[in-house]
Order: C-alpha cells, then sequence, then structure tokens
C-alpha cells in the first residue's frame, strides 16, 4: 500500500497548514486486484474481462474480476466485498460513476488505490487515476463522420435525428456534447435539420445503452416525422445502438442513412464493409487494458503511473488520466485500422 501521512502543521503566520508526504510502498506477487465492470452493454466490456484476468495474472497479481450485471446497486456490493477481500488497487467500470460514493470512501479508509476505467467516477475526491480513449473526441469524430458520410450522397440540406447514450453513464452525455460541438453550427445554419425536433441530451439518450430502447425510439421517430420525409442521416453512439436503429429503418422499409458508431464490434464492422453503417470507432480495447495494468503494475512498484492528461474533472476534482486517442473507421480505412486485430482485420480483407 502506498502510505500517506498527512499532517497538520502551523505556520509561521499561525494558520493551520496540510502537507501531505506520499510514501509508496508498493505491493508484490499474489496482490489481489479488484476490477468491477458494468453490464455487458457492448463487446468492449467482454473483452475487456479476459484481458484482465489474463494481463493481471502474467504481472503476477491475482485479479479478481467481476460484472455488475444487476447494475448500480450489485456494483456497490461487489465493491464492498473486494474491499474485505483485501484488494490492493480497484480498477472500476462503473454503471454509474455517481452511486459509488460510500464504497470509495471505504476504500480510501483501506489504503485502497482506485483507477477510473473507461468511464469517469463523478462528484468523489476518492479516485486517484482514470484510463480511457478521449470521450468528448470520440464525439467530434462522430458528429464529422456523420456530416461526411452524407455530404457523400449529395447536397444538404439533411434530415438526421440524434441518438445519445444512457445518462448514468457519465461518458454518454460527453460523446453527445463531443458530436454536437461539430453538429450544433450546422444545426444553426440551417444545413442540419432534425425534424423530430428533439436535439437535448434528455430526448436523445437510450437508457442502459439498450438495444431495444433505440429501436423503438427510432420506430416512434419515424412514424412521427418521416412519413414522406427522407431521413439521411443517424448519429449514433455506438455499435450496438447503430445496428439497432438500422433494423428500425430496414423493418421500416426505407434507404438506410448514414449511421454512426462506437467500438469496431464485430457485427458492425460487418455492416461498415457491406455499406449498412457507415462509421465507428476503434477504441482497442487491448490498449486500454494495457494502460490500466502499466497503472497498476507502477503502483506495486511504489511508483507514479504515467498520465498525460490533468483535465478530467470529476465535479470535484481534476482526475490525472491517460487518454488515448480514439481512431475513425470507414470502409475507406478499415484495413489499415485494423491492421494489427486479428480479428477484426481477417473481416476487412
Ligand atoms: C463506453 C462505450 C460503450 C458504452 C456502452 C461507454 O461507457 O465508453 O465504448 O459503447 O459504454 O457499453
Amino acid at each position: 500500500v502506498a502510505a500517506t501521512v498527512t499532517a497538520l502543521s502551523l505556520s509561521a503566520c499561525g494558520r493551520a497548514e496540510e502537507s501531505t508526504e506520499s510514501e509508496a510502498a508498493g505491493f508484490g506477487e499474489g496482490t489481489k486486484i479488484g476490477v468491477s465492470l458494468p453490464q455487458k452493454t457492448s463487446e468492449n466490456w467482454v473483452l475487456a474481462e479476459g484481458l484482465f484476468n489474463d494481463s493481471l495474472t502474467e504481472a503476477g497479481y491475482e485479479p479478481q474480476v467481476q460484472f455488475a450485471n444487476g447494475g448500480a446497486s450489485e456494483q456497490q456490493n461487489q465493491i464492498s466485498a473486494m474491499i474485505t477481500n483485501g484488494v490492493e488497487v480497484l480498477v472500476i467500470g462503473a454503471v454509474d460513476g455517481s452511486q459509488l460514493g460510500t464504497q470509495l470512501q471505504e476504500a480510501k479508509d483501506a489504503g485502497i488505490t482506485v483507477i477510473a476505467y473507461d468511464r469517469l467516477l463523478t462528484n468523489t475526491e476518492n479516485v486517484d487515476y482514470y484510463a480511457a480513449y478521449d470521450n468528448y473526441t470520440v464525439g467530434t469524430l462522430q458528429g464529422q463522420a456523420l456530416l461526411e458520410g452524407m455530404a457523400a450522397q449529395g447536397e444538404g440540406p439533411y434530415n438526421v435525428e440524434l441518438f445519445a447514450g444512457s445518462p448514468d453513464d457519465a461518458n454518454a452525455p460527453v460523446f453527445f456534447e463531443g458530436a454536437m460541438s461539430v453538429l450544433q453550427p450546422e444545426i444553426d445554419n440551417g444545413n442540419l435539420v432534425v425534424v423530430s425536433g428533439q436535439t437535448e441530451f434528455g430526448n436523445a439518450s437510450t437508457q442502459g445503452w439498450k438495444a431495444e430502447n433505440a429501436q423503438t425510439r427510432m420506430d416512434a421517430l419515424l412514424s412521427a416525422n418521416y412519413a414522406t420525409a427522407e431521413l439521411d442521416g443517424v448519429l449514433s453512439p455506438n455499435d450496438t445502438l447503430a445496428r439497432a436503429i438500422l433494423t428500425s429503418v430496414e423493418s421500416a422499409g426505407k434507404p438506410l442513412p448514414i449511421v454512426t458508431g462506437q467500438d469496431s464490434e464485430v457485427e458492425s464492422v460487418k455492416l461498415i464493409m457491406d455499406g449498412k453503417q457507415y462509421s465507428t470507432i476503434n477504441k482497442d480495447t487491448r490498449a486500454l487494458v494495457a494502460r490500466s495494468i502499466d497503472m497498476v503494475k507502477s503502483l506495486g512498484a511504489g511508483e507514479e503511473p504515467e498520465t498525460n492528461n490533468n483535465e478530467s474533472n470529476n465535479g470535484v476534482k481534476d482526475v490525472p488520466a491517460y487518454l488515448l486517442e480514439p481512431v475513425i473507421v470507414t470502409k475507406e480505412n478499415a484495413v489499415e485500422s485494423y491492421a494489427n486485430d486479428p480479428t477484426l482485420s481477417a473481416l476487412v480483407k
């Protein structure tokens, strides 16, 4: 454990000052590392499970990797159990990053280091590091891809609809804000028309990142707004929802619009190669898990983990973060983008 010694001292002018001295002790072979993942709402989480188990074991630690399939309260219980079980580090991909305050305080009191994985843990002092892809950039890339895909098909103005992720996931509003930073000016100048008028995150969001919720909303949007109007594009925050949106349009018997995505899921990469889904984002899970394991190893060695960003504000503090760069993928660049991924490169040959 990295023991932190906090001392209250009186300075010359009589003010109480806090001085913090970090005495990094590290930890060794066989140390228990807890990894708490959310529901399996996309393939990346399932890949992460296997990668965390293998790489932590290979690094000599004892991994405890669990999914919170039942949601936020199940995750609270799992994390408490991991703390009782004696983990030295907690890596958390939160179902709802704002609902773990009590457990993170328990972790802090037990001297455990907390790493937020992919999704930030919000409104708490008790998160030490964050490892993720740059979520805002994911959103801007999606917004740009939507515009480029539609421009390749003809002149504007374009009729579009907007989808966002689950409101309990701290990433979802960030993806949406990034996309809207690109799309809002085009809405304002009349080049984009959101026919339903639903341009707020609150209307666009998809509870639980569930495909059926996106499909139901798309069905309703089509019947209410596109009896005669043509739908040119849909902003979709990820691949699972993109496929639900495409299914809805297909079953309504309408021509397929330009649809964005994220995660490079196998089924969506196939749809991209078939010309049905326009884009996805490559956020190689292997690189993100490797980055998180590097953080754990540094802590084990009693060193400060490497970070490259200090602007990930969680509402209470700037969490030192390592943010990786996401890559936009369309049919055009799929071969290069997946060159070193054995599963995906086989699909795009
Ligand atoms: C992740 C996305 C994923 C979504 C649903 C987000 O927090 O960043 O990659 O598509 O959760 O699982």
